[in-house]
């Protein structure tokens, strides 16, 4: 028998190893149109990164190692270019000595792979502009980075967009990733990506969400990358990382079926349409474990497996590749983000029922040193509790834990089952109770009817019929909880609750969703309709992107010692160190509260805690309590911070914060194009060097919040009038000067444009999205016949209390 195998990376090379092993009197070829064979794709990023010094160890195998050990003729820089089914021969282009011949077959194996899509965009062909799929592509991208590179732009957010971005950045590169998607990582939900995202934020990558590269430019030394929202990065290199598409060309030129998604069609045997060819790995089209649907999914696992099987099937096993369940770990920094199964996100497209809950156990006993908590998401069918996927963002023992959960999918097991798996456990290593097991726990009590869950995507429409109580402790409280929730912490509760109306609903939560669960066990034998949030604020947190990461945009590192400087105390020299690793919520703020009320204004105070949530919540503590927060540094899973102590006044009075200082209110009265346009850029700058901006509009500036648009019915005459005589909506708006008709607004306008000076509309729209607070005097509309329906989106609306309270905090009021 004589087999030809197109080509000789991770299905192809399995193929015909297990063929040898299989056979030992087959004729087996490996045509490769590469230089390399038996190569470690995955990786490629780690040798530029420096990670793996020795570039000889990403070569796994030689053609000459693989005839010593297996007796296999392999050929590389031998490109397979057609298939000839009725003579069953390939035809071969040897691209060194540059000829053309045929090679007969009784059996061909295709594992051809994926290919790096390329957009076709502006200068997608500018030489700084990679792709990595193989280790020529990883040699050229190293010597870029080792001539001394300073600045690379990553195009997109999957594994190999986002290894890269790591690899990079640990080389000591800038980093701009840029990503279609509102989130990184679509293997992940949104709220569990998001984790990553802080991260690679913390470790200095820029991300630009829901945003695509638009076009590249030569630039000197280097080029010029332009986003569709205009944005410009200068960059030595672009790593083009925007996804792949099969590599089914030669396939299909033969005749083969494919697939809807352009993949080779293969059966369980993964036989193509032609019996006597075999396909396997990125190119051919699998079956969704979970969804059935067909799928598209290019991973290292099922591409040497289904190569196994291709093995057996040709030398006459009966073996059948079963479905892909997606199973894939990704390493951000120190975290670790991992999936299997079906998304959320997925589920909804098809219109699945689904139920799903959130916990966020330690990796090990969180007395043992080295742990923090995970962030785990199951999602489980409603009827019968089936698994359907799972997700496992988090820093120890994340990768043990997805691979529990793939299995169990595999098994076909419920999520009942989870809480009967007998793990191994030590302290360094897991928890009695481990997190796949709490994981069992929480949905059998789901599906029980022993706990009943709110989500975050239920607030605020489901929310709004009843009321939020948080059961944290009045500090966590005073840091951050959601808007309009009351505060009662689960120590107090069965004393108030007299304070609750039973007749509505109750939202219970906390930051991990145990409290919670505790607060709804107790109102629930007391008769309330209570339900509890689940993974409590921490996924709420990221969930409504309340993070420290925003979404579309520059998000550096935030370094609070230079954002909020100590003011006026001067330290007393006294230092105190607490170690608050290993506490789980709420214990390091509730500890770090214990220790600062025994100090002295001035006093300072060095934390340590593995709870990567501190990093959000000691700055946030320490401002709503008037402390300095004198740095925070963050390593792994611990967040190292110095406090210093303010004095009662500095509680009090928050103007002496450098926080609440920076902050500029502005009110717009004018409803001139100049000084609106003024009003912007002004509120932009202000923005982008750290401030938060509220612009309150009053009289004539409400017309520049008017959308461009018929008036609302329903109007009196006198307020119609004064509509058709006002501009509607910032376009319209006129220069205080030299309007002339018309004449010179126009030309004002033109003469922006040319000079590259974003529109009125485009700054209001990048300040919205930026976070400058517009809010529309409700008494001037009022006035003005002006309803909310007729104002564009994103607008408050206020009274002048509001106005004043906002300006009480700021230290800059401009009136314009
Ligand atoms: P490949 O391994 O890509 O091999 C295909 C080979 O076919 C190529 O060498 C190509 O040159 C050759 N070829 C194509 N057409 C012809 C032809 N006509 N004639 C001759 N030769 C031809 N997966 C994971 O699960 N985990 C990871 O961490 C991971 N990291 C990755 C990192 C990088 C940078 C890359 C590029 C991939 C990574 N992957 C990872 C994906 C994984 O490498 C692939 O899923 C797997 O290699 C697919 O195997 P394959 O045999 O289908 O294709």
């Amino acid at each position: 028998m004589k087999v030809v195998v197109v080509a000789g990376v991770a299905g192809g090379m399995s193929a015909a190893a297990r063929i040898r092993r299989l056979n030992e009197d087959a004729e087996v070829v490996v045509l490769e149109r590469g230089a390399h064979v038996s190569f470690a794709n995955c990786g490629l990023p780690y040798h530029i990164a420096g990670t793996i010094t020795d570039r000889d160890k990403l070569l796994l195998q030689t053609p000459e190692s693989l005839r010593a050990l297996l007796n296999l003729d392999v050929r590389v820089g031998h490109e397979v270019v057609r298939i000839l089914r009725e003579s069953k021969t390939v035809v071969i282009r040897d691209m060194i000595a540059d000829r053309e011949y045929e090679e007969a077959y009784d059996k061909l194996v295709l594992s051809p792979g994926a290919s790096p899509l390329l957009p076709p965009l502006p200068g997608i062909d500018h030489e700084r502009v990679f792709t990595l799929r193989n280790v020529d592509d990883m040699d050229r991208i190293k010597a870029v980075v080792d001539d001394n590179a300073k600045h690379a732009v990553v195009v997109g957010g999957g594994y190999i967009g986002v290894e890269m971005a790591e690899s990079l950045r640990e080389r000591g590169l800038e980093i701009d990733l840029v990503e279609m998607a509102d989130q990184i990582m679509t293997p992940l939900d949104h709220e569990m990506a998001k984790e990553l995202q802080n991260h690679l934020c913390r470790h200095g990558v820029t991300l630009h969400l829901g945003v695509a590269a638009a076009a590249f430019a030569d630039e000197a030394d280097g080029l010029r990358v332009e986003l569709q929202n205009g944005k410009m990065i200068h960059a030595d290199l672009v790593i083009m990382a925007a996804g792949v598409k099969p590599e089914s060309s030669l396939a299909r030129d033969a005749g083969l079926d494919l697939g809807e998604r352009g993949g080779i069609k293969v059966n369980a045997h993964l036989q193509t349409s032609d019996p006597d060819i075999y396909a396997a790995g990125d190119a051919v089209e699998v079956v969704d474990e979970v969804t059935g649907q067909p799928a598209q999914i290019p991973l290292a696992g099922p591409a040497n497996r289904q190569g196994r099987t291709v093995g057996d099937n040709i030398c006459g096993l009966d073996s059948t590749y079963l479905t892909t369940k997606g199973t894939a770990v990704v390493k951000v920094f120190d975290m670790t983000g991992g999936a299997t199964g079906a998304t959320e996100a997925r589920l909804k497209q098809l219109g699945r029922p689904y139920r799903k809950l959130y916990i966020h156990p330690a990796g090990h006993a969180s007395y043992y040193p080295g742990t923090a908590p995970m962030h785990v998401k199951v999602i489980f069918a409603p009827d019968d509790g089936k698994l359907l996927g799972a997700q496992v963002v988090g820093y120890d023992g994340v990768d043990k834990r997805i691979d529990v959960f793939a299995t169990a999918l595999c098994a076909g097991m419920t999520v009942r089952d989870l809480q009967h798996l007998e793990l191994a456990y030590a302290p360094p290593y897991g928890s009695a109770k481990d997190p796949v097991n709490m994981a069992g726990f929480v949905g059998t009590n789901m599906l029980d009817g022993l706990v009943n869950t709110w989500n975050p995507e239920d607030y605020p429409d489901k929310t709004a019929a009843g009321a939020i109580v948080d059961v944290r402790s009045l500090d966590e409280f005073d840091t951050w909880h959601i808007p309009g929730a009351i505060n009662i912490p689960i120590s107090s509760l069965r004393k108030s609750l007299g304070d609750l109306d039973a007749s509505k609903p109750v939202f219970v939560y906390c930051k991990v969703g145990f409290r919670s669960y505790l607060a709804q066990r107790i109102l629930a034998q007391k008769g309330f309709d209570v339900c509890t949030l689940s993974g409590g604020s921490l996924t709420f947190r990221n969930y409504h992107d309340t993070g420290i990461c925003p979404s579309e945009t520059k998000t550096p590192v935030v370094n609070y010692s230079e954002a909020a400087p100590v003011s006026h105390l001067a330290p007393t020299g006294n230092r105190q160190v607490v170690d608050l690793r290993g506490l789980q919520c709420p214990g390091p703020i509730r500890k770090l509260v214990e220790v600062m009320n025994a100090l002295m204004p001035g006093d300072e105070l060095q934390a340590t805690a593995s709870d990567p949530g501190f990093a959000a919540d000691a700055p946030a503590w320490c401002d709503s309590h008037g402390h300095h927060l004198i740095s925070t540094d963050q390593s792994g899973a611990e967040v190292a911070v110095v406090i210093r102590k303010g004095s009662p006044v500095d509680a009090e009075a928050p103007d002496t914060c450098s926080r609440a200082k920076n902050k500029k209110t502005m009110v717009v009265f004018s409803g001139d194009l100049d000084k609106v346009l003024a009003s912007f850029i002004i509120a932009n700058g202000a923005l982008s060097m750290g401030s938060e901006v509220t612009l309150f509009f009053t009289f004539w500036g409400l017309n520049a919040l008017r959308k461009d648009a018929p008036q609302a019915s329903g109007k009196g005459l006198l307020h119609r009038m004064f509509g058709w005589m006002m501009p509607a909506g910032s376009n319209r708006l006129n220069l205080s000067k030299m309007h002339m008709m018309g004449m010179g607004t126009a030309m004002m306008k033109h003469i922006m444009k040319s000079k590259n000076v974003d529109s009125l509309p485009q700054l209001m729209q990048q300040a919205l999205e930026d976070g400058v607070k517009l809010v529309a005097c409700t008494m001037s509309m009022d006035v003005m016949g002006i309803t909310k329906d007729e104002l564009i989106d994103g607008v408050e609306f206020g009274g002048v209390a509001s106005f004043l309270g906002e300006s009480e905090d700021a230290n800059m009021t401009l009136f314009v």
